[in-house]
């Protein structure tokens, strides 16, 4: 039986990264000008262990923009301030279609699932609040717990996305004309930059794949951020449909729950094992960071995490 805490230290996570520095490939994003101007070879990796302890290694600490590695939390969110009713308003099937793909579910006008762009359109458009600013504020507060630090936006990140997020416009209004979007289109895609655009670092994110990991309490701050049955909605969908259309060869491959983002960064949450965060910005056809996969699946062989692993 694998041991239920990892024993990796600072040394033994270092020596994981430096094996996976001659890995290269992929480009970085250049879908926004923020994004194309990072530095291909930043390369930080941080696990979180069931006692709260961080260990990270390489540039931990940089600041990027979180991107997609958001959309876990936005569904938690979601499910928590709509006493699970977001459920009815988003599927969770996978699309195996890219992340940012015009599609809606046939029949329903839902979005697919809430790990494309259409459901973290409409996600985060369900989170409490009267207005686009008070909806931010939660978002903020809400990330930030599960984070255990305060967090922000990048102002100019965020309206660099809405100013070449033109899929993004085209699915709001598409999901407005279906009656499954509340709010306008414009404030839909507004709200949805900023929380792409939340500054984390390596460490900060691999505390949020803690939380959902450890039933929805973060395990350094010890707040229950959302119920476990928050938690274990959000980490069966990020299994299924967290990797976009390459979720099935990483399910096969690293067998960790996880949600990669265009910026490089993938959060990890291997339920009541560990949460961890990669990044490194070059990424592949899928959106997954290159260095991050190979990454995540050699830290899934070293610790056992394979959901299927039987040892094998
Ligand atoms: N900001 C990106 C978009 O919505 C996020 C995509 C991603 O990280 O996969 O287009």
């Amino acid at each position: 039986m694998p041991s239920p805490i990892p024993s990796s230290d600072a040394a033994s996570l270092e020596a994981l990264r430096a094996s996976v520095l001659s890995t290269r490939g992929g480009a970085v994003d250049d879908s926004i000008p923020q994004l194309a101007e990072a530095d291909p070879e930043l390369f930080g990796v941080a696990v979180v262990r069931p006692t709260g302890e961080v260990v990270a290694s390489g540039d931990s600490g940089h600041a990027f923009s979180i991107q997609s590695a958001v959309k876990p939390f936005l569904f938690a969110l979601a499910l928590a301030d709509t006493g699970g009713a977001a459920l009815d308003a988003v599927g969770i099937e996978p699309t195996g279609e890219a992340f940012d793909a015009i599609e809606l579910e046939g029949g329903t006008g839902r979005p697919p699932n809430p790990m494309v762009n259409a459901g973290a359109l409409l996600t985060a458009a369900l989170v409490d609040g009267d207005t686009c600013d008070e909806r931010t504020a939660r978002i903020l507060a809400g990330l930030g717990a599960f984070a255990g630090r305060e967090l922000d936006y990048d102002r100019e990140v965020s309206e660099s996305e809405q100013l070449h997020g033109d899929r993004n416009h085209a699915l709001a209004h598409l999901m407005r004309s279906e009656g499954s979007l509340e709010h306008t289109a414009d404030d839909a895609v507004a709200l949805y930059a900023r929380a792409c655009s939340v500054l984390v670092d390596t460490e900060a994110l691999a505390v949020m794949g803690a939380t959902l990991a450890f039933g929805g309490r973060n395990p350094v701050t010890g707040e229950q951020v959302v119920d476990a049955r928050v938690a274990r909605d959000v980490v069966s969908v990020m299994a299924t449909c967290g990797v976009y259309d390459g979720s099935g060869r990483w399910m096969r491959g690293v067998g960790v729950p996880a949600k990669s983002s265009v910026s490089g960064a993938i959060v990890l949450s291997a339920p009541n094992r560990l949460g961890a965060a990669v990044f490194s910005p070059p990424i592949d056809e899928q959106g997954t960071s290159v260095r991050g996969a190979e990454l995540s699946r050699r830290l899934s062989e070293e610790h056992d995490l394979h959901s299927f692993g039987f040892g094998g």
